[in-house]
């Protein structure tokens, strides 16, 4: 007797499962939608979102990277490469002895886990929250230092 009815109970879901679908989707229609304007507006990131890499300055404009490979070292996807050059008195683009003659991540080997940022002792590297990271093509992928380092604090200000 109870095999009767565990059949019994079989067949009227599944002959209700489509009824309960249907149910389904009227109520997801009528439901109100939230709709955001991209890219006029942005969804606002968690404060801990870690997304592209920035090389950061100092407010006179001196670049924050000393060329050290801290963070390439700390990388777990051999992402970053850093080439040092030296400081001269004449020309000299960091506080340090040594600055980044070449500096380039590896988007496409990335992360994202932070570590570069956690390792780096001068604040230089840093992920932001610029989440709009497509390309068309492999090689834009490859950021190179121009790519990556904050404009000029000083020449922004004579602009
Ligand atoms: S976020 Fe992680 S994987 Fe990406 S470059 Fe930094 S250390 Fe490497
Ligand atoms: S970004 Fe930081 S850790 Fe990496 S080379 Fe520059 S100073 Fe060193």
């Amino acid at each position: 007797m109870s095999e009767f009815w565990s059949d019994v109970r079989q067949i009227a879901s599944e002959v209700l499962a489509p009824f309960q679908g249907m149910a389904r989707v009227g109520v997801k229609i009528i439901e109100p939608t939230t709709v955001l304007s991209y890219p006029e507006f942005r969804r606002p990131m968690g404060r801990r979102a870690r997304w592209r890499h920035v090389l950061n300055r100092y407010d006179n404009g001196m670049e924050k990277c000393i060329g050290c490979s801290l963070c390439a070292g700390a990388c777990p996807a051999n992402a970053i490469l850093v080439v040092a050059g030296e400081n001269t008195d004449q020309d000299r683009k960091s506080p340090g002895e040594r600055f980044a003659e070449r500096y380039e991540i590896n988007m496409l080997r990335c992360i994202y886990c932070g570590f570069c940022q956690e390792s780096c002792p001068t604040g230089a590297i840093e992920l932001k929250d610029i989440f709009e990271l497509a390309e068309d093509s492999r090689k834009k992928l490859i950021y190179t230092k121009e790519m990556l380092l904050v404009p000029d604090p000083q020449l922004e200000r004579i602009d």
